[in-house]
């Protein structure tokens, strides 16, 4: 019996009272959250500025977890500390039972990015030392933000469920989650939602790469360079055969893929025959499958380059981690959210200061991003994360919030001079109200869990999520 104008008048109340056509069981309100977020924003700002001020690198991030953690605690969230092996993982979880909505803190630096803050020119604050040049700082700070806006709106309405923040160190040398993922930590989770510091404003989907990067190693013979070389086998020979063989097959790869590398290891002196020598290689495309199959063919020129020089190889898996497993049901969450609050909102000075910057590195003077892009298909930045190893798990969708000029990249002090300025701190507050009302929808609506649940089957396949990882793999730092 029902007619179109009178189901348009059902949904438009539906809306109004920040319900869904799934059925609402409590009185979300994301909008709530956007209000609390803007009253505290001096807090958030000093939050992440006490991160930047003690860059620290992957699992050394002793400090910075301790900060967020404070602050955590003091809202009472209960705090679960050395997930994973890893000292400076950790779960906060607030509220009980279904559904369990959780956002991703990272907060490790990059080595020899550090930055003066607002600073447009190349200027360290200590030569050689870390920074938060892939503005982690803001992504840990506004994801600690959400999830304290979300479970006040929760504790407040009486919504059902469970706000869950993960502490996830060590991105930047590829698998912080991924330990934490073999420990469990995301087993009771429904949804993850996250963001990272960019250029644009958008929902970033079905771009980021799939990457594996392998220590190769070679074991030669020590001889005295000049006096008996001939006793010798050289391991930096086999390398330098082993790299060239790469640098060939770079021709014969999918024109997605990107291999990379830098030698730690090519002996300790020139007349020193090298007994040793190592190299870390890493390869990248936009499937797993395919960086699967690069691998099989680098362990092949590895075996290669030792037999032709004498010499004995290995190959060791340093990390894994595949091309996130899009969730269309809960991009479609974020875009709404993103769209509802709009853009960075960065004055004249922001813009000055952009566009001094881009001067600086020779890039077009195009200022910084002020709108949010429509969702598109593919969306987004080719960086690798070990977001991917949680996107296999667990249902997950993330957002891009601009905090740096147009066309700068991240991994580069440009990013670090942002991420302790107005540019930066402005995209953070965004990233956190789009974050904390995306919680609040998930919470008051079973509707959304159900259909991220659905969308995952359909991507995975319903085949169980296999760890990259070798079973003795542990969490270590590179040297
Ligand atoms: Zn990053």
């Amino acid at each position: 019996m029902s007619s179109r104008p009178q189901l348009a008048t059902v949904f438009a109340v539906c809306l109004l009272l920040g319900m869904t056509a799934h059925g609402s069981v409590g009185r979300a309100d994301p909008r709530a959250t956007d209000g609390y977020l803007d009253q505290t924003r001096d807090r958030w700002e000093r939050l992440a500025r006490a991160v930047w001020d003690t860059p620290e690198t992957g699992l050394g991030e002793t400090r910075s977890a301790a900060t967020l953690i404070e602050v955590l605690q003091k809202e009472g969230f209960q705090i679960t500390r050395g997930v994973g092996g890893e000292a400076t993982a950790f779960v906060a979880t607030a509220g009980s039972g279904a559904p369990v909505v959780a956002l991703l803190a990272e907060y490790d630096a990059l080595p020899g990015l550090s930055q003066a803050a607002g600073q447009a020119k190349r200027q360290p604050v200590a030569e050689g030392a870390p920074g938060h040049g892939c503005g982690h700082n803001l992504l840990g700070t506004a994801s600690v933000a959400a999830a304290i806006a979300a479970n006040r709106e929760r504790s407040a309405r009486k919504l059902p469920g469970t706000i869950q923040l993960f502490g996830t160190p060590a991105e930047e040398i590829g698998f912080g989650k991924t330990f934490m993922i073999r420990a469990g930590a995301f087993q009771r989770t429904d949804v993850v939602f996250a963001w990272h510091p960019d250029d644009q404003n958008r929902v970033t989907n079905r771009t980021r790469l799939a990457v594996t990067a392998v220590n190769v190693e070679f074991f030669g013979r020590a001889a005295h360079a000049a006096a008996s070389p001939w006793l010798g086998r050289s391991a930096l020979d086999a390398l330098a055969l082993f790299d060239h063989a790469m640098a060939l097959m770079r021709e014969h790869v999918l024109p997605t893929a990107r291999i990379h590398r830098m030698i730690r290891d090519g002996g300790s002196a020139p007349n020193i025959i090298a007994d040793h020598a190592l190299g870390e290689y890493w390869l990248r495309d936009t499937s797993v499958v395919s960086v699967n199959e690069m691998l099989e063919r680098l362990k092949k020129a590895a075996e290669g380059a030792a037999l032709a020089t004498e010499t004995r190889a290995k190959v060791a898996l340093l990390f894994s981690t595949r091309d996130p497993v899009p969730n269309d049901a809960l991009n479609a969450v974020l875009q709404k959210e993103l769209e509802r609050i709009g853009a960075p909102r960065f004055d004249d000075a922001d813009q000055r200061f952009a566009r001094a910057m881009q001067h600086e590195l020779g890039f077009e003077e195009l200022g910084l991003a002020t709108a949010v892009m429509p969702f598109q298909i593919k969306n987004g930045g080719t960086a690798s994360s070990d977001i991917g190893e949680v996107s296999a798990v667990v249902p997950l969708a993330e957002i891009n919030l601009a905090t740096r000029p147009l066309g700068t990249a991240a991994h580069h002090w440009a990013q670090t001079a942002c991420a302790a300025h107005p540019i930066g701190y402005k995209g953070m507050a965004v990233a956190a109200k789009v974050l904390a009302a995306s919680a609040i929808d998930t919470l008051g609506d079973p509707g959304i869990v159900k259909a991220a649940r659905e969308a995952f089957a359909v991507q995975t396949k319903g085949k169980p999520y296999v760890s990259p990882l070798p079973p003795d793999a542990r969490p270590v730092a590179p040297k």
